[in-house]
């Protein structure tokens, strides 16, 4: 037996590593594994080039623990290792300035670990004790190397027979959490589920046709349960491949094992598949979005792998914002996973990588427009707010929507911003040459003003989502002469100003008499009084809220930059009063104070209940005193 020392540079590294490097420390599972898939490969490998000529026999890497003797193995039958090289990979720590490197990274696992070739070493973040059995596929003794956590190690020949690493971790005190089941199945769920090379880890009952070829009464073979090895991984998960080999239940298969807890399909996918410049595949899968107003319970359901071994779910830094919308994995062997994150965001492969997804999905979309249109604005209302974040964010991804963004009008028809713009500008220009596109937030609630638009024969479209605001903002600044206006913010004379539209008729004193009667009657902090030349046909009252200050308010509430503080704003409207309107004549005519107040409640409290704001007290009252009108 031989003993040594191992060839670090601060000699009480491995306390480092067991304190620092705490909270990450189901990892060390992962790496181990990791490493016993890739002997598995290279084995594989050597077989296929001739170096390596015997059956390499069952191959899958098995886990196993045992809770009374405090152990969890990890055992490959891949290549193994010589003495030699057992000496020259395991007892090499090779980094300098160790622990001012690990100080410097506190709880920051991930980063150093991999990075600096400590796979192995995160062994020692739960063990006291790590042995490793191993035999080379070459004809050489099999050897035990052991080692308590410092920088001592011994080493021996040993009895093995089998071609393979077998790793003994003796689990400290502190760490004895790892020894059940559950917490083991928890990791190689996490880390190893689509590990290349199965992995099995204890067994499962599973029915399957009794083997004696009994059948039952309806003369199907007989199911039996029989006990199984529980393969934990699927070694040749979707993304690997090729699309044309899988259909739309294959994609939504293996999107239901990815996300076993969703119930609910995805819309449709994009399987990528680059080899130059950078290497990436992966699936991703766009959800059903719908008006989601919480976004932030979308983000983080994309998988990042390095070569199928599960790294993150927090692609942020490697993927556009509004990409982690969607759903799926992303595997690269490419993007440097183990350095801090303001690197990722610069670095160089991580843009193009990020560039080429942008560009894929924008594509897609567009392909699927071209070559469907129906089916295209069938699943427009689920995709219509990833293409407005996108839009939004992106300035490439807007480049190639904005051809195929969608206006849906309240009829229900989906048309292109140019097909739209072709369509109403005839009747929707106003007088300055600009086309008035006309949205309504809530086709309900603004009933009313809809109706009136439609009955000058102006289409509204609807823009329900929470980015409406920003993206009516956006377009207005991309498209020249066109303009958004919702379609409650004024009158619609107004809204599509044709000519300057005459002042009313009523002289100073009745307008002044009528102001007054009516703002003793509301609460003119929040309203404005206007008297208006409108139709004999509109409303006798009608509340607005101006469109430049719900803008205002909507984004500050969505978070838009700028404009902090505008949210908290209480709401301003203009309550306008027809001049023209029969019932504005009969409360300027009214004696007695009593009855003209009310009456100039009652179309106050009529054009408040069209906008939805009369409610409570006001809305009971209000009934009351429409009773008594009728009587
Ligand atoms: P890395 O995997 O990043 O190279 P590790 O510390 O995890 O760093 O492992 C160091 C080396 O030890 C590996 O590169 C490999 O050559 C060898 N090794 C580790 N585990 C095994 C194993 N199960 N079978 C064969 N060789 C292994």
């Amino acid at each position: 037996m031989a003993t040594g020392k191992i060839n670090v540079q601060a000699d009480n590294i491995f306390p480092i590593i067991k304190k620092f490097l705490y909270s990450d420390h189901e990892i060390f599972l992962r790496e181990l594994v990791s490493n016993a898939v890739d002997a598995t490969q290279k084995l594989k490998t050597l077989q296929k080039i001739g170096e390596f000529k015997e059956e390499l026999g069952d191959i899958k890497i098995e886990i196993s623990f045992d809770e009374k003797e405090k152990t969890i193995i990890i055992e490959d039958h891949g290549l193994g290792m010589t003495e030699e090289e057992v000496k020259k990979y395991l007892n090499q720590v090779a980094f300098s300035g160790a622990e001012e490197f690990v100080k410097k990274y506190e709880g920051q696992a991930e980063q150093i670990i991999g990075h600096f070739g400590l796979g192995f070493y995160s062994a020692f973040m739960v063990s006291d004790k790590v042995s490793v059995e191993t035999k080379s596929f070459k004809d050489e003794p099999a050897v035990l190397w052991e080692c308590k956590g410092d920088t001592e190690f011994k080493i021996k020949k040993s009895k093995k027979e089998t071609r393979g690493t077998k790793i003994t971790l003796h689990i400290a005190e502190d760490s004895s959490e790892f020894l059940a089941e559950q917490r083991i199945t928890g990791i190689l769920n996490k880390y190893c589920k689509f590990l290349p090379v199965e992995i099995k880890f204890g067994t499962k009952t599973e029915s399957i046709d009794d083997p004696s070829g009994a059948k039952d009464e309806k003369e199907n073979p007989k199911k039996i349960d029989s006990i199984v090895e529980n393969v934990i991984n699927n070694p040749n998960p979707a993304w690997n491949k090729k699309p044309a080999d899988l259909k739309t239940e294959d994609y939504n298969n293996f999107y239901r094992e990815l996300y076993p807890s969703t119930f609910e399909e995805p819309l449709f996918n994009i399987h990528l598949n680059v080899d130059f410049p950078f290497n990436l595949t992966g699936i991703l899968y766009f959800p059903k979005l719908g008006n989601t107003n919480n976004l932030q319970l979308q983000k983080n359901k994309i998988q990042l792998y390095s070569n199928q071994v599960f790294i993150t779910d927090s692609v942020e830094d490697i993927v556009p914002e509004f990409l982690t919308l969607l759903h799926g994995v992303i595997d690269s062997p490419d993007i440097p996973l183990n350095v801090s994150r303001s690197y990722l965001q610069s670095d160089g492969n991580v843009k193009k990588i990020s560039g080429h997804i942008t560009k894929k999905v924008a594509d897609k979309l567009s392909s699927m427009f071209k070559k469907d249109r129906a089916d295209f604005e069938q699943k427009w209302d689920d995709v219509k707010i990833f293409m407005e974040y996108g839009m939004l964010t992106e300035e490439k991804f807007m480049e190639k929507a904005q051809g195929i963004y969608l206006l849906k009008n309240t009829e229900g028809a989906y048309k292109t911003i140019e097909e739209f713009k072709e369509e109403i500008k005839e009747k929707q220009t106003d007088k300055d040459g600009k086309i008035v596109i006309l949205y309504a937030s809530d086709t309900n609630e603004q009933h009313s003003y809809i109706d009136s638009a439609q009955n000058k024969g102006y289409q509204v479209v609807e823009m329900a989502s929470p980015l409406s605001s920003h993206i009516v903002q956006m377009l207005e600044s991309k498209l020249e002469n066109v303009t958004f206006a919702r379609v409650d913010s004024d009158t619609i004379d107004k809204l599509v100003a044709k000519e300057e539209v005459a002042k009313h008729n009523l002289s100073e004193d009745q307008e002044k008499d009528l102001k007054e009667v009516i703002e003793s009657i509301i609460d003119k902090a929040a309203y404005t009084v206007v008297v208006e030349n409108l139709s004999e046909n509109d409303s006798p009252m009608l509340i607005t809220q101006s469109e430049f200050m719900r803008r205002m308010k909507e984004q500050s509430a969505a978070g838009g930059g700028g404009m902090m503080g505008m949210g908290n704003m209480p709401d301003m409207y203009n309550l306008i009063v027809n001049a023209n309107h029969p019932l504005t004549s009969k409360i300027l005519m009214e004696q007695d104070s009593d009855k003209k107040s009310k009456l100039a409640k009652q179309a106050a409290d009529l054009a408040k209940l069209s906008q939805g704001l009369l409610k409570g007290k006001d809305l009971t009252s209000f009934v009351k005193r429409s009773v008594e009108l009728i009587d």
